[in-house]
């Protein structure tokens, strides 16, 4: 089956599922957006008001500084998969309680397992949380960490919290040269499985 439909199916379960916390002072289920096959995920917090209207994440204010800086890096939000550690707004944007990121992260694990994405770039301390926890997000934004997910390699890369870069000018400057990371990272990932695949990638055999 195809990552958009096992996703699709994914969305239709998560809003029937009614023990889920939050759901019940909530609008719409804000499950994620962007390209399925994408090596590329990014995980921020939760819906705000706007997300939570609209049912699709990162599209207010934190959502266009998320756009300029994927602009940035001539990545745009088309060809990188969007999604949050919890997918409902909870009441007055508070932060999620650990039994709610608890109770969504369920589904999020099936995200990451659908897309496979090689990178993760986690927006803000609780996606960050959920891959290393125990670090503050100031010593480790823009680092990339190596990481074993359901058995699976992946690279981490935190990053502060859009939102936060719109209140302090010295964290969106930050921010905006963490994001430089992101097409290295991918790009190396690219040269090592090159390496790995040579008959593959050059149509040749490997030499004995
Ligand atoms: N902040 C988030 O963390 N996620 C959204 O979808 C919007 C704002």
């Amino acid at each position: 089956m195809q990552k958009k439909k096992k996703l699709d199916n994914l969305k239709k379960k998560m809003e029937a599922d009614n023990s889920l916390p939050l759901k019940k002072g909530s609008t719409k289920l804000v499950f994620g957006v962007g390209d399925s096959n994408s090596k590329v995920l990014f995980i921020g917090e939760g819906p705000g008001y706007y997300e939570d209207q609209s049912g699709i994440p990162f599209v207010g204010r934190a959502g266009k500084f998320l756009d300029e800086l994927l602009h940035s890096i001539k990545l745009p939000r088309e060809k990188v998969y969007i999604t949050n550690v919890i997918h409902h707004r909870p009441l007055n944007n508070r932060d999620p309680l650990p039994e709610e990121i608890n109770a969504y992260g369920k589904y999020l694990d099936k995200i990451i397992e659908i897309v496979e994405p090689s990178v993760i770039v986690t927006l803000g301390r609780f996606s960050m949380g959920k891959f290393l926890p125990g670090v503050y997000i100031s010593q480790v934004n823009g680092k990339v960490y190596e990481v074993s997910f359901k058995e699976k390699t992946l690279y981490v890369v935190p990053m502060y919290h859009p939102a936060a870069g719109l209140r302090n000018g010295s964290v969106k400057r930050a921010t905006m040269e963490d994001f430089l990371v992101i097409p290295k990272v991918v790009k190396k990932i690219k040269v090592k499985k090159q390496k790995k695949e040579p008959s593959k990638q050059m149509g040749l055999g490997v030499a004995s």
